[in-house]
């Protein structure tokens, strides 16, 4: 903060509510998050709504933050906004859960914002980019970078709020039932691998599905799909797929730290009075941190279950695939940027922050993490 904006916040502060709002902005809270198109409706009224998501019904960490997200607005609104949430399939398929929010069949989803690509380009780099930021790095950029408000452009054209609804911190590259020596390895390879990840697997030789969480294991059990990626140690290890698959690798390089998303009908949003846009804002957040800290919490002690009791056996792509997978991450973006404008807009900013960003960590994280971690 400058001099000048200093004396001005520190100003702010001192006369209360006048200087609120800036006094947050000059914090990274957008004025979207305070009370931007604060709805009409009576502090009394109460409201239902259902949440349909990408995920089994009270599926572990991504369902529960669902059902955690619907309590903490219950408690917080004292009752006067009721979510129902939905495991995928329950009233609407899994992947149809963007449409439904659009048609107001229901009234907010969750997801990850991959799954769309199909309907929108740019979604994708509000999910995970390869080889991107990790999960520090990207929350920074979304809450303090201008990337939640880029997504929120993206969205409204489609009539949608988004919520930055968790993070898995960096993944694992996958289960596969042989292993990945050479580029060889994945010609043909029918791997379960969304987003921008799946079309570098896809230029790299390989044959990248799209399956939501639900088929993967009996996909991998059924050989419809040859390897797929999930997420990480902890949720892998739900999933069961040690039991089916031999080898896990590391590092997931296609999600370095994915971002899992709430949308919100622009309109049913734009109703609420300004307290429950706000207290859905900041259970949003709440779960984010949550979710992110689930993962980071509990990955070890399960890598370790896994290669301990259950055999698998921990491998690390070589060298030559990674570099692979770098020189199609730039040519699968390149081509998405050139046919959508607003992909453009969306990975400049991204890539401006990362090399930004990249500039601290390499001074300072880089050095603590290649010397003094053992
Ligand atoms: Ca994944």
């Amino acid at each position: 903060m400058s001099k000048l904006n200093r004396k001005k916040f520190l100003r702010g502060l001192a006369i209360g509510t006048i200087g609120l709002p800036f006094a947050l902005r000059s914090l990274g809270v957008q004025k979207s998050s305070i009370a931007q198109n604060a709805g009409k409706n009576s502090f009394q009224k109460t409201f239902e709504w259902k949440m349909v998501t990408t995920w089994p019904p009270d599926f572990p960490v991504l369902g529960e933050g669902c059902n955690l997200f619907a309590e903490y607005v219950d408690q917080m609104s004292n009752g006067r906004l009721k979510i129902k949430v939905y495991g995928g399939g329950e009233l609407v398929p899994a992947l149809g859960a963007f449409d439904a929010v659009q048609s107001n069949a229901a009234e907010m989803g969750s997801g990850v914002s991959y799954y769309w690509a199909g309907k929108v380009p740019a979604a994708q780099f509000f999910a995970s980019v390869p080889f991107g930021m990790n999960a520090q790095q990207v929350n920074a950029w979304l809450y303090s970078g201008g990337g939640l408000e880029l997504w929120e452009e993206l969205y409204a054209e489609h009539g949608l709020v988004p919520l930055i609804g968790g993070n898995t911190g960096v993944q694992m590259g996958g289960w596969f039932n042989k292993e990945i020596n050479s580029l060889k390895d994945l010609k043909g390879l029918k791997m379960r691998m969304p987003g921008l990840g799946g079309k570098v697997l896809e230029k790299a030789g390989g044959s990248p599905i799209l399956l939501a969480g639900n088929e993967l294991y009996t996909g991998l059990e059924r050989g419809v799909i040859d390897a797929t990626e999930w997420i990480g140690p902890y949720h892998d290890y739900k999933m069961g797929f040690y039991q089916i698959a031999k080898y896990y690798y590391t590092p997931g390089w296609h999600e370095t730290g994915a971002i899992l998303e709430f949308f919100i009908n622009k309109d049913r949003f734009e109703e609420l009075p300004s307290d429950l846009q706000s207290i859905v804002r900041h259970a949003a957040a709440r779960i984010n941190h949550w979710m992110l800290s689930e993962f980071e919490a509990k990955n070890a002690y399960y890598l370790k279950l896994m290669v301990n009791e259950h055999g698998v056996q921990l491998r690390q792509f070589p060298r030559e695939v990674l570099e692979s997978f770098k020189v199609h991450t730039k040519e699968a973006i390149q081509e998405l940027v050139d046919s959508d404008p607003f992909s453009k807009r969306v990975y400049d900013s991204y890539s401006k922050f990362q090399k930004e960003i990249n500039y601290w960590s390499i001074h300072t994280e880089k050095p603590f993490y290649n010397d003094l971690i053992t």
